[in-house]
């Protein structure tokens, strides 16, 4: 392709919304465009990677033996209503209704569609396993779209569903699925780390997630250096504190005035964290959240972080239909007063406590009186919860839920996530086979799902620099960028012409920057850009020489034409798969 023809236009400044490098450099190179908040769309080298990612895709979801299928975007209610999601999904999912009326949703995902597919066409034992796929543009209405491809409301995914004829079945098409994730997120070039995952939404048995490593991901993963434990930590498990043998003291009102926080409380009885009860108050909506459905007291010890992914699952409600309870209204209602709450005497709330907390004895929490503590708080004598259950984050340090060594966290984005869904689509909608013997079988599911455009932006975290991309080359958008510095020397572009069709000839995907543009733009353009190799055709011509440069290392090399060539082609061939 010449520069002087194509379609680009990049930005020197930085955009002011963007705050994350993929953000930034996918604007700045002109790969990408906003149309409104949280919707792109790719311009001609944005483009070429997304089908570069997609294509890595396709070969290696295709040599599992999945097929490859399109639906539409635009799903109608009626099946959503049947899984029972059109209320539970929760505000994100993007409705609309045709002319006459008749709801609609942009789909987020599609597993309502593809079960519809199957239970109308699968009939026997004989059909199965069968496992569909998609890459296809998906929909979820953000409240908050930011940092560019990573929480966009349009995104491109690869999603794809497996149907067995039960679990055995779902496991071989899992682990299919799991070890085909991780050749593509090679390929991709990605430093990544498959965790196991909560699974949310959805819901099911088993999931994981893959996790490319990054300070600015959203997902923040805990792992283990001394054994195999990664789990996202909203799913990572807790090992409690052990009980504490100490005999019960009686309980005892304390005087604290002003003291609202665990800090200020232990500080001023001269407490550890440890040896207070925090509370933090809630209230629960209908999945439809038009009508509150009650007050919600969670208990954890002071020094713990609640997880809020735990505790909704333990409510067993979906993440959308709670949110933090304003004291001032649950006060009357239930006996809690604001900064002095504690589990002692409440009522007309479910109260959560979490499980370290029935172990553990004499605690200091809030009497529900202002200005005043308890102090010998004890779980079963003082009070009891309606759930008791692990509703606590994993922290760095903490002891790893496995072997007990300390835990380590890292962030990252998840870029992949593979989910046994067993019968919960199936059940619903009525998804059978016939076995053997003639008798309806539940057909047993699985989904895998890719963000495609933020997989690119998770590539571009990993690899980049000030100066802006440093593609690998299986997703780069050309492998080589012949920079011509003066286009009115004949020599020079002679020669810039003669290395560009050789390297075309060999199959190379090659930009030659054949702009009337000053040198030192076409150098900047070509960092941003991120092209893999350079070529510069200069002065050096006259002796028969080009300037070789990767774009991942500093050093530049002079070669002759032939050599500058030839190693251009050996190593895109060799590194062109990824
Ligand atoms: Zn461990």
């Amino acid at each position: 392709m010449r520069m002087s023809e194509m379609h680009m236009k990049t930005l020197r400044e930085v955009p002011n919304e963007a705050e994350i490098a993929s953000h930034i450099l996918l604007l700045r190179s002109g790969m990408m465009k906003k149309l409104v908040s949280g919707v792109y769309g790719f311009m001609p080298l944005g483009w070429r990677t997304i089908r570069k990612i997609e294509d890595i895709i396709r070969q290696e979801m295709d040599a599992t033996g999945a097929q490859e299928i399109h639906c539409s975007a635009l799903q109608p209610a009626e099946l959503w209503e049947e899984s029972g999601r059109w209320s539970k999904y929760g505000p994100e999912l993007m409705r609309l209704k045709d002319r006459n009326g008749r709801d609609f949703c942009l789909g987020p995902t599609h597993e309502e569609i593809f079960t519809d597919i199957i239970r109308n066409d699968i009939t026997s034992y004989r059909q199965l396993p069968q496992n569909l796929y998609q890459i296809q543009t998906k929909y979820r209405d953000e409240a908050r779209p930011r940092f560019g491809l990573m929480r966009s409301r349009e995104f491109i995914m690869k999603d794809n569903y497996s149907f067995d004829r039960d679990e055995a079945g779902l496991d071989v098409s899992y682990k299919k699925m799991y070890d085909a994730y991780s050749k593509i997120f090679t390929r991709c070039g990605l430093t990544f780390r498959p965790v196991e995952a909560d699974t949310g939404a959805i819901g099911g048995s088993n999931s994981h997630e893959f996790t490319a490593l990054s300070e600015v991901g959203e997902s923040e993963i805990a792992y283990c250096d001394n054994c195999d434990m990664a789990a996202t930590t909203e799913r990572a498990e807790f090992r409690d504190a052990p009980e504490v043998n100490e005999e019960m003291l009686p309980m005892e009102e304390v005087n604290t005035p002003g003291t609202k926080t665990i800090e200020e409380v232990a500080s001023f009885l001269n407490l550890p964290k440890d040896r207070t009860i925090k509370a933090l108050m809630f209230v629960k909506y209908n999945d439809e959240m038009t009508e509150q459905t009650g007050y919600v007291a969670a208990f954890i010890r002071g020094d713990r972080e609640l997880n809020m992914i735990k505790l909704v699952n333990a409510l067993g409600i979906p993440e959308h239909a709670i949110e933090f309870a304003d004291e001032e209204k649950m006060g009357p209602a239930t006996g809690i007063v604001g900064g002095f709450t504690g589990p002692v005497g409440l009522h007309d709330c479910t109260i959560v406590v979490d499980s370290e907390l029935v172990g553990q004895k004499n605690m200091c929490a809030g009497a529900n009186k202002k200005d005043y503590h308890l102090k010998n708080v004890n779980y079963g004598r003082d009070y009891k919860g309606d759930i008791v259950k692990d509703i606590k984050l994993l922290r760095e340090g903490d002891p790893c839920p496995v072997c007990g060594q300390p835990t380590k966290v890292a962030r990252g984005i998840e870029v992949g996530q593979v989910f046994k869904l067993g019968t919960k689509y199936s059940e619903p909608m009525g998804a059978y086979y016939k076995d053997e013997n003639q008798q309806d079988r539940l057909i047993v599911m699985g989904c895998y799902g890719i963000g495609v455009t933020r997989t690119m932006a998770a590539v571009v975290e990993q690899h980049h620099d000030e100066n802006g991309i440093i593609w690998p080359m299986s997703v780069a958008p050309y492998h080589v960028i012949v920079t011509l510095v003066s286009a009115a020397d004949e020599q020079q572009k002679a020669v810039a012409e003669d290395i560009y069709g050789r390297l075309q000839a060999a199959g190379v995907e090659v930009l030659l920057d054949d702009r009337d543009e000053r040198p030192g733009v076409k150098f900047k353009d070509a960092d941003l850009l991120g092209i893999p190799v350079r070529i510069t055709v200069g002065r050096g011509v006259a002796n028969g020489v080009v300037e070789y440069k990767l774009r991942r290392e500093a050093d530049k090399t002079e070669k002759t034409p032939d050599e500058a060539v030839n190693d251009a082609i050996a190593l895109v061939n060799a590194e062109r798969r990824g």
